[in-house]
């Protein structure tokens, strides 16, 4: 049997990350090989190394890490595998929809189930494969994180087909990879956009946020709500900060008829107070919405890449700016402290 080298955790132990050498894939009938070029890397993967989630395999030991995949065919087409496969029983799955599941039995490459990306192979059925073009080759490894923006953006669009609606102002709430890209889609779509984010100062977010014509608030200088002082509101409002006090203080800064879409996935169980009266009274007396989104169809992948090139017309290289730190399986333990600076730190896998 053929080894390769991976990098994966033995949930539910802390902080088990390591270098592995497991046996390579064997496709199934039907399954292509995948080269896999590089991996993203997100606090999904930094929370299953704490070992607050992340299941392997049946009957395995190891989960190999990695969901933010860029791999190559023996063609050599690029393709990006979709994360979560279906349940196949509820009719969301089976149609296609699986980040719709109404079961909850589906599995997520690299977090439940299924192996991830950071090894030299994966075996994967073409259904879950999306085509990348080789012009999107230095920023096609953002997709999945993409993807998850598209649907925020696409579903907003749909709940708000309920009435003529005007949107002038968004606001972004989160400087990560996902409020970054928020903000690039969203100023690509020609909104208004303002971006809070934690960081003060310049930095390579500031910079992402300026270089797009949004405006970056540091909520480090000034509190989230001061956005609403002067009758400040926003129409639209996606969430992805991490932090669930920043979900609830968004609410109050929507506007009229406005819609908050919730990214953010907070693993405590902190409790805190709420002017529940104040917030169910605005929501009902402005017609507002708030929802949540998870992962992403094949639909809204294919949207992540219209953005991706809508994006590079508009501001040629913008994405790119996003991924300010790679590893190899070489120093791949320095991989979660690198994370926590800079925006996104890509596991480099292959060497071209
Ligand atoms: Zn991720
Ligand atoms: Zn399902």
């Amino acid at each position: 049997m053929t080894r390769m080298k991976a990098f994966g955790v033995r949930p539910p132990e802390p902080r088990s990350a390591r270098v592995l050498e497991l046996p390579r894939p064997e496709p199934r009938p039907g399954e292509a090989l995948v080269e896999v070029l590089e991996v993203g890397i997100c606090g999904t993967d930094a929370e299953i190394n704490e070992g607050l989630y992340g299941t392997a395999p049946q009957g395995e030991e190891f989960l190999i890490l990695g969901h933010e995949i860029l791999g190559r065919l023996e063609s050599g087409e690029l393709v990006v595998p979709m994360v979560r496969r279906g349940c196949l029983v509820c009719s969301h799955c089976r149609r296609g929809e699986q980040d719709m599941c109404g079961s909850g039995s589906f599995s997520e490459r690299g977090i439940k189930g299924i192996h991830g990306g950071i090894c030299a192979y994966i075996a994967e059925a073409p259904s879950m494969l999306i085509g990348v073009p080789a012009a999107a080759r230095a920023h096609a490894v953002l997709l999945e994180p993409m993807s998850v923006v598209a649907k925020g953006i696409r579903h907003a669009l749909l709940i708000q087909k309920r009435f003529q609606w005007e949107p002038r102002r968004a606001l972004v709430v989160g400087g990560g990879p996902i409020g970054l890209l928020a903000t690039l889609a969203l100023r690509a779509l020609g909104w208004e956009v303002v971006t809070a984010a934690r960081k003060r100062g310049t930095s390579a977010k500031s910079a992402v946020v300026a270089a797009a014509g949004a405006s970056y608030h540091s909520v480090g200088d000034a509190s989230l709500l001061s956005l609403a002082e002067g009758g400040a509101a926003f129409d639209f409002i996606f969430e992805a900060s991490g932090s669930a006090e920043a979900a609830f203080d968004s609410m109050h800064l929507l506007a009229l008829n406005g819609v908050l879409c919730l990214t953010s996935i907070t693993g405590g169980s902190a409790l805190k107070t709420v002017p529940s009266d104040r917030l169910n009274r605005d929501l009902v007396l402005g017609n507002k919405v708030v929802f949540g989104v998870v992962n992403a169809n094949r639909q809204d992948f294919v949207e992540g890449l219209a953005y991706f090139e809508l994006i590079e017309k508009k501001w040629p290289g913008a994405l790119g700016k996003l991924l300010t730190h790679r590893v190899g399986f070489d120093n791949a333990g320095a991989l979660f402290d690198l994370q926590k600076t800079g925006i996104k730190t890509v596991f480099q896998v292959s060497r071209d």
